[in-house]
């Protein structure tokens, strides 16, 4: 095969990637050339003679997988958005043998020993800014892997993690097998009064696409099915059934996540006491803004406090509208979509024509040149995966000579050979690497609404947000200037990471940046004001109910990892109910499961494991950040430059908080949010 990995186009970094001549057969070879040349650093940097110095030690450290890392996005990247399914196999193929050597990294002893060495010298002693940070942190996560443990510690933590993985993956298998296993069938239409024409649809293609005759009616617990159960149907008795098979999922005994969840936290527990920790919290949070669990915890409790005037008053307005003295968990969205329905006469539908894309995209990028002083321009003739992908260039007007920053490809339409959902991705990590200044590469995609019958593509405000949002993740990575690849762009704190992307969707809500995209597509007038009005009072319906079912969750999440004990407290599943019901606007069902089915928790060996309460930080960091551009003009340069460079040219290169001080000149101020949210008294 010598021959195939002369043109093999993984094997090259190329800033115009070749995807029109990537093919599946490409992707096994090149990632076993690459993860043996990586290993082959590997043993260069770790075997030199040669004293230890920050560029034959940490350099060589932070570009060892460059060139692997670059293949594998653009394969995964490829696979996502134009699979095939040797292009998926060969995918399969590789990802095991590459996560393996990715964890092998912070076990490697000759690593740990050369890093130490380093750190030991007086090079190390003398290095400041983003060099000193990089250093600092690649200790720490040696520490925190167990570098520092004797063999037998060592050994345990490989246990616990071969364990942890186990159980991880059997509780997100029993989720979606019990989730699976429910299906309610119906066959007279008179019991579906109330659900829309595009529920009973969904249903009926389920129920079609099982064989059964019809007519009938078939109803699951996936997402889109239980949401139009709960929020639409009349029948009581009928969505009751649906909700407690929902809560109670994974909790019988087939799929039976409680001794699953109980083992998970006890190695958790366990690894974070090895390792010198209290808990675990304690542990992934020690490298996060909120830096330990007390500390997460007091945020939470400080929301709580701050949200339950508005929460009571909500629930009392609900039951009042409703007419009936007590509601049921199974009846607050019904109810609240009615009571929605009254309030506001808000059709979303009615915004459509105000949203065609390409008006959408352009505003956005004339909204960052105003802020940022960069210009998006696109370039035809890039290869790409499929006809649809633009690619755009970012260039830099404060910059002379070579301005670009970066490129991009953007993807937006469904399509059967890609995944659901939005994301952006990183393809080229560039910068200011080595002194010399490098383009990044990155792709942002989408599933919007395409364009139908001869009219453009017409967004709904959610996903006007989307692409918002995830151009602020872009943004984040293309204009970073660091210098260390490890610490560029969006790899940040996993509670500071959306601060770049959610700050974006502020500009969706702002009348005057709203004039500059949102024009009908027909008549190219702006949104009426009446409209305009209606959406923004709508935003904040229930917006206290929202916020605390989102604390409830952390904080039950903090309790478990934090606090839990089987001896002391008893039964898991009535631990967490009694720690839920305070964020309930209705009494729960005696069994309530939830938390056996909360896989953003428990069905990674970390995943939001203690750190469900980021969605709230980052909330609160972007409605305060927010607040400097609403203070002094939405399209201020000042202020835009002052975040461009504290915020989004400078990654990881300093400690989050402090980034953010250097922005806001202060600490963030959870007002902000409660403002913006409309939970905002005047004693606060
Ligand atoms: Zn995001």
């Amino acid at each position: 095969m010598a021959s195939a990995t002369a043109v093999n186009p993984l094997l090259q970094i190329s800033f115009q990637i070749p995807f029109d001549q990537i093919r599946a057969e490409h992707v096994e070879p090149a990632v076993d050339e690459l993860l043996r040349e990586a290993r082959e650093r590997l043993d260069q940097l770790t075997s030199d003679p040669a004293p230890r110095t920050f560029a034959n030690t940490m350099e060589r450290l932070d570009r060892l997988t460059e060139r692997l890392e670059y293949a594998m996005q653009v394969t995964r990247n490829l696979e996502a958005l134009a699979t095939t399914p040797e292009l998926r196999a060969a995918n399969n193929a590789v990802q095991p043998k590459v996560s393996e050597f990715y964890s092998s990294l912070p076990l490697n002893e000759a690593l740990w020993r050369a890093v130490q060495a380093y750190s030991e010298t007086r090079e190390a002693a003398a290095l400041t800014g983003v060099r000193k940070r990089f250093l600092e942190k690649t200790i720490d996560n040696f520490r925190r892997h167990g570098a520092l443990l004797d063999s037998a510690g060592k050994q345990r933590i490989a246990e616990m993690d071969v364990e942890l993985t186990k159980l991880t993956l059997r509780f997100s298998e029993n989720v979606l097998d019990s989730t699976n296993q429910f299906e309610l069938v119906i066959t007279e239409e008179a019991r579906l009064a109330g659900l829309p024409e595009s529920a009973r649809a969904m249903a009926r293609a389920s129920a079609a696409s099982k064989g059964l005759e019809a007519p009938s009616w078939r109803f699951t617990l996936q997402g889109p099915s239980y949401l139009a159960v709960l929020t639409y149907l009349d029948d009581a008795a009928f969505r009751r059934q649906v909700y407690e098979a929902f809560v109670n999922r994974a909790t019988d005994e087939k799929f039976d996540n409680l001794p699953v969840l109980t083992r998970i936290l006890e190695l958790r527990r366990e690894k974070a006491n090895l390792l010198g920790y209290r808990d675990f919290a304690d542990l992934v949070l020690e490298d996060r803004m909120a830096q330990t669990g007390a500390r997460a915890q007091e945020f939470l409790l400080d929301l709580e406090r701050k949200t339950l005037g508005f929460f009571h008053r909500e629930n009392e307005e609900l039951t009042a509208f409703a007419g009936q003295t007590a509601l049921q968990p199974w009846d607050i969205a019904y109810y609240a979509e009615k009571q929605r329905a009254a309030l506001y006469a808000f059709d979303e539908e009615a915004l459509r024509p105000y949203f065609p894309l390409e008006s959408v995209v352009s505003g956005m990028f004339e909204i960052v040149q105003r802020l940022y002083g960069i210009r998006v321009v696109e370039k035809a003739g890039a290869p790409v995966w499929d006809p649809e992908v633009k690619y755009y260039e970012i260039h830099d007007d404060r910059m002379s000579g070579n301005t670009l920053l970066g490129a991009f490809y953007a993807d937006w339409f469904p399509r059967e050979n890609k995944r659901a959902g939005a994301w952006m991705d990183v393809l080229i990590t560039g910068g200011v690497l080595s002194g010399l200044r490098e383009p990044h590469a990155a792709m942002i995609c989408g599933n919007l609404t395409p364009p139908v019958d001869g009219r453009p593509s017409l967004l709904t405000h959610r996903e006007v947000q989307t692409i918002f949002h995830e151009f602020g993740h872009l943004l984040h990575h293309c204009l970073s200037g660091v210098e260390m690849r490890a610490l560029a762009g969006v790899n940040v704190a996993w509670d500071f990471v959306e601060l770049p992307s959610q700050i974006m969707e502020n500009w969706t809500w702002e009348r005057d940046a709203l004039d500059l995209f949102a024009r009908h597509f027909e008549t190219g007038s702006p949104i009426p004001a009446d409209l305009f009005e209606k959406m923004c009072a709508a935003r904040n319906f229930r917006a206290a109910n929202a916020q605390m079912r989102q604390v409830g969750f952390a904080i039950a999440d903090l309790a478990l990892h934090r606090e839990y004990s089987p001896q002391r407290d008893g039964d898991l599943l009535a631990y967490v109910r009694a720690i839920l019901q305070r964020f309930s606007p209705a009494p729960l069902p005696e069994r309530y499961g939830m938390i056996a089915s909360f896989t953003h928790l428990f069905a990674n060996p970390v995943g939001y494991g203690a750190g469900y309460y980021s969605y709230k930080w980052s909330e609160v960091l972007d409605a305060d950040a927010f607040t400097r551009f609403r203070d002094s003009g939405i399209f201020s340069r000042d202020v835009g430059t002052r975040f461009r460079e504290n915020i989004l040219s400078r990654g990881d290169s300093e400690d989050p908080a402090e980034l953010y001080r250097k922005f806001m000149g202060r600490d963030p101020d959870p007002n902000a949010l409660l403002e913006r949210s409309g939970l905002l008294t005047a004693a606060q």
